[in-house]
């Protein structure tokens, strides 16, 4: 079937109106009319190349939240009608050590298949993405969203940026009587602040922008740093037990292993287009600190992330758009000026 979408057919052309062709749903499928999909940096930095090795047309999008519209035969969790999620996955080798102990997004056996620019059969032989009104996939890949209805559009970017930060809070033991950093606060960040205050740990945030600091506090964080200001950095040094840094761009990272306690860890989970400068060893080595990387999270995992924060009522801070506005939100992205996930109301690819 065809349906419409919207992508790019070049790194240096904008998106426009596309016609797609997605699978009939076979035996373990389900397929999904799409609500709403949030606007990662992922999208931007693949649908413009930033990374290398993007497939064109390319049709971003991987924070999808919509309706069951058919299921395979074979389906059992899902049926038409369910409200449901899909998140950066849409497959992997399901046999792996790391796909047996629900961590797909490190699969061995080839590798997760990405929602868009991954490996498909499918035409045009790689996955697109959520730009779209319509998308089908394995069940095993498909979430249940259990938070109101009303909420929906604001629940699309707990499928990438609530997962790829609970992924990480969880894994280093973020709680009561932890102090966390947040570095960031943009879609990946402001979920950071909101989850690792749910978790119950002492939240600083990070910023380089002066207009988010008093939002910051009421996403969560309990103190916000400028981190271009040296003297509010500084009062922290050698205190923190895990630093989350969502940044998108190359920084220095000196600054921030500074500020972690003995054996503190800083996760990196911002993917810039440029390596960060080689951080000092020095400031490793006398605290045994760790300069560690998360990828995104399970899909156990992910389902794990979206019932609590359907239980702390989380959802995301949102800036809803028209299909039609997708290269001024990138440009906006781009400057940090988002506060703070854009989300596309799906509708607007009929118009
Ligand atoms: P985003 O909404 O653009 O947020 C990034 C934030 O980083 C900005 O809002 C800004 O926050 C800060 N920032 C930007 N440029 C900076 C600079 N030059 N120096 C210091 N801070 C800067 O992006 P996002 O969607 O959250 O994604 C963040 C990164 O994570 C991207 O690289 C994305 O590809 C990556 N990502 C990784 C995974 C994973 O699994 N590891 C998953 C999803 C996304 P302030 O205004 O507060 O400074
Ligand atoms: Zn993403």
């Amino acid at each position: 079937m065809t349906i419409p979408a919207y992508g790019a057919n070049a790194a240096d052309q904008p998106l426009e109106p596309l016609q797609i062709h997605r699978r009939e749903p076979g035996p373990n499928d389900v397929q999904i009319e799409i609500s709403f999909c949030g606007v990662c940096h992922s999208d931007l930095h693949t649908v413009r190349s930033e990374w290398g090795g993007t497939l064109f047309p390319c049709v971003p999008g991987h924070e999808i939240v919509g309706q069951v519209s058919a299921v395979g035969d074979q389906v059992d969790g899902f049926k038409v009608g369910d409200t449901v999620g899909v998140g950066c996955m849409v497959d992997s080798c399901q046999q792996c050590p790391s796909c047996l102990e629900g961590d797909e997004q490190y699969c061995t056996g080839g590798g997760f298949v990405g929602t868009y620019n991954g490996t498909t059969t499918d035409a045009p032989g790689h996955t697109l993405g959520g730009y779209s009104q319509r998308i089908v996939v394995d069940a095993n890949f498909v979430l249940h969203i259990r938070h109101p209805k009303e909420q929906l559009a604001a629940v699309a970017p707990l499928l990438c940026a609530g997962i790829t930060t609970y992924s990480p809070l969880r894994h280093w033991d973020v709680g009561p009587g932890k102090k966390v950093g947040v570095v960031g606060i943009g879609g990946l960040g402001h979920m950071g602040i909101k989850i690792a205050h749910a978790m119950g740990a002492q939240v600083v945030a990070f910023t380089t922008s002066e207009s988010k600091r008093e939002d910051a506090r009421k996403l969560g964080a309990d103190e916000v740093i400028n981190s271009r200001n040296s003297e509010e950095m500084e009062a922290h040094a050698g205190s923190f037990d895990f630093i989350l840094d969502t940044v998108a761009a190359s920084h220095d990272l000196d600054a921030l292993t500074e500020l972690l306690t003995r054996d503190g860890t800083l996760t990196l989970v911002g993917v810039p287009e440029h390596p960060h400068p080689s951080p000092t060893v020095g400031n490793l080595i006398f605290r045994r600190r760790s300069i560690a990387g998360s990828l995104i999270g399970g899909i156990a995992e992910t389902q794990e992330m979206l019932d609590f924060c359907s239980e702390h009522g989380i959802v995301a801070d949102i800036e809803m758009i028209r299909i039609q506005q997708i290269d001024e939100a990138y440009d906006r992205m781009q400057r940090s000026d988002v506060k703070y996930r854009f989300v596309v109301d799906n509708s607007t690819l009929a118009a």
